[in-house]
């Protein structure tokens, strides 16, 4: 065996090549893995695209900015974290998709900056913890059927969702199947097939419950 290879392929890749594949594997073929990439320099999200993988997560608009003017433009980037309505202009054509929709105004804000139809997720909240964002249930509903929600410039793909963080797997499988009840009572038209949900910790019980898009992070990129 040769050790000096070993150790230089160890300390030269800072992705998770076997995470990253065991989980490839795992998924079915419906649910997207997108690759969450926030903290991490532009290197590891290198050495993930050299993998194949295509599409990745950022939470914040100026490192988004930053990395996608230093990356391959074949990426799909997805905006995944909270967005302030100021910051809506800077992510509006940039995203392949923008995750977390919480808010009419963010709505709003959006639909002024689409250059060409956008793509969003409507975030909604079903954990525990005040300080996630996304719609209640009932708030979600009433802005759409008051029209709060509807623009020819925006196109709705589906809902997104983050579980409790919590080590009770009874309580994040509740969660996770409250968000996708709600994906399938909405009946928003056919380019609605979007469920964002599942993370590192509980991507295998999103996809249990219906996830057609995991964001994971940690498990492939190491933490942070
Ligand atoms: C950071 C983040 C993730 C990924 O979290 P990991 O636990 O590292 O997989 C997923 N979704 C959102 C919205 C995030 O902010």
């Amino acid at each position: 065996m040769n050790m000096a290879t070993t150790t230089i392929q160890n300390t030269n890749l800072m992705v998770n090549v076997d995470d990253l594949n065991s989980i490839r594997e795992a998924i079915p073929q419906h649910v997207t893995l997108v690759a969450v990439s926030k903290t991490k320099p532009v290197s590891d999200i290198q050495e993930a695209y050299d993998l194949g993988v295509r599409d990745f997560g950022e939470n914040r608009v100026q490192e988004l900015l930053q990395k996608v003017g230093e990356l391959p433009n074949d990426i799909r980037w997805h905006a995944i974290g909270h967005l302030q309505t100021n910051k809506a202009k800077q992510v509006a054509n940039l995203a392949h998709l923008i995750h977390a929709v919480d808010s009419p105004r963010l709505f709003d804000a959006l639909s002024k900056h689409a250059s060409k139809p956008l793509d969003v997720l409507l975030q909604l909240h079903i954990a525990t913890e005040t300080s996630k964002h996304g719609f209640s249930e009932s708030e979600l509903l009433q802005a759409l059927d008051n029209g709060l929600l509807s623009n020819p410039s925006i196109r709705i793909r589906g809902l997104m969702g983050m579980a409790t963080f919590t080590s009770d797997e009874n309580q994040i499988a509740k969660e996770f199947r409250t968000l996708r009840r709600v994906f399938d009572s909405l009946q928003l038209g056919d380019d609605f097939d979007t469920v964002s949900m599942g993370m590192s910790g509980d991507w295998k019980i999103a996809i249990e419950e219906g996830s057609t898009l995991i964001r994971v992070g940690s498990a492939i990129f190491g933490s942070r």
